[in-house]
Protein backbone atom coordinates (compact mmCIF):
# COMPACT_ATOMS: atom_id res chain seq x y z
CA UNK A 1 0.00 0.00 0.00
CA UNK A 2 1.62 3.74 -0.94
CA UNK A 3 1.35 5.83 1.68
CA UNK A 4 0.10 9.16 0.78
CA UNK A 5 2.91 11.82 0.58
CA UNK A 6 3.47 13.86 3.87
CA UNK A 7 2.78 17.39 2.61
CA UNK A 8 0.70 19.02 5.51
CA UNK A 9 2.71 21.57 7.34
CA UNK A 10 2.52 22.24 10.86
CA UNK A 11 0.94 25.96 11.24
CA UNK A 12 -1.08 28.16 13.73
CA UNK A 13 -4.89 28.62 13.46
CA UNK A 14 -3.95 31.83 11.33
CA UNK A 15 -1.86 30.13 8.74
CA UNK A 16 1.61 30.91 9.40
CA UNK A 17 4.12 27.91 9.78
CA UNK A 18 5.03 26.92 13.22
CA UNK A 19 8.98 27.22 13.47
CA UNK A 20 11.61 25.96 16.29
CA UNK A 21 11.70 27.07 19.95
CA UNK A 22 14.19 29.14 21.62
CA UNK A 23 15.45 26.31 23.25
CA UNK A 24 16.24 24.41 19.94
CA UNK A 25 17.92 26.80 18.70
CA UNK A 26 20.05 27.58 21.14
CA UNK A 27 21.08 23.88 20.76
CA UNK A 28 22.12 24.67 17.85
CA UNK A 29 24.41 27.31 19.05
CA UNK A 30 22.05 30.63 17.42
CA UNK A 31 22.13 32.96 20.31
CA UNK A 32 19.93 36.14 18.17
CA UNK A 33 16.50 36.17 16.18
CA UNK A 34 16.05 38.97 13.58
CA UNK A 35 12.81 40.42 13.31
CA UNK A 36 11.55 41.59 9.36
CA UNK A 37 8.39 43.26 8.90
CA UNK A 38 7.05 43.05 5.55
CA UNK A 39 7.71 46.97 4.55
CA UNK A 40 11.61 46.29 5.00
CA UNK A 41 12.17 47.06 8.53
CA UNK A 42 14.07 44.57 10.67
CA UNK A 43 15.82 44.61 13.76
CA UNK A 44 18.47 41.98 15.55
CA UNK A 45 17.42 40.73 18.77
CA UNK A 46 19.18 38.86 21.41
CA UNK A 47 17.37 35.08 22.29
CA UNK A 48 18.26 35.25 25.84
CA UNK A 49 14.39 36.74 27.10
CA UNK A 50 12.76 33.92 26.03
CA UNK A 51 12.47 30.16 27.49
CA UNK A 52 13.32 27.07 25.46
CA UNK A 53 9.68 26.30 25.18
CA UNK A 54 8.44 29.49 23.30
CA UNK A 55 8.43 28.98 19.61
CA UNK A 56 9.78 31.65 17.50
CA UNK A 57 6.54 31.83 15.40
CA UNK A 58 4.69 32.16 18.98
CA UNK A 59 6.24 35.84 19.09
CA UNK A 60 5.53 36.95 15.03
CA UNK A 61 2.11 38.41 16.05
CA UNK A 62 3.26 40.22 18.93
CA UNK A 63 5.85 42.62 17.34
CA UNK A 64 4.70 45.99 16.44
CA UNK A 65 6.56 47.72 13.94
CA UNK A 66 7.77 51.14 14.73
CA UNK A 67 8.89 51.84 11.05
CA UNK A 68 5.57 51.26 9.21
CA UNK A 69 2.84 49.97 12.70
CA UNK A 70 1.72 46.77 11.10
CA UNK A 71 1.53 43.65 13.91
CA UNK A 72 3.17 40.57 12.86
CA UNK A 73 6.71 40.17 11.77
CA UNK A 74 9.09 37.28 10.60
CA UNK A 75 11.26 36.11 13.57
CA UNK A 76 14.20 33.75 12.57
CA UNK A 77 16.92 32.60 14.10
CA UNK A 78 20.19 35.21 13.51
CA UNK A 79 22.84 32.81 11.92
CA UNK A 80 25.35 35.63 12.21
CA UNK A 81 24.67 36.53 16.03
CA UNK A 82 28.06 37.56 16.98
CA UNK A 83 27.29 39.47 20.52
CA UNK A 84 25.92 42.48 17.79
CA UNK A 85 24.68 45.28 20.40
CA UNK A 86 20.44 45.01 19.80
CA UNK A 87 18.75 47.76 18.56
CA UNK A 88 15.89 49.79 18.68
CA UNK A 89 12.98 49.55 16.00
CA UNK A 90 10.14 46.83 17.16
CA UNK A 91 8.29 47.27 19.72
CA UNK A 92 7.73 44.30 21.65
CA UNK A 93 4.34 43.52 23.74
ZN1 LIG B 1 7.09 47.73 8.95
Amino acid sequence: MPRPVRRHTPAHVDGRPVKITFGEMREMGLRGVLVYCHCGHHVALDADHWPDKVRLSDLEPRFICQGCGSRGADVRPDFDWNGKAPFGGLGYR
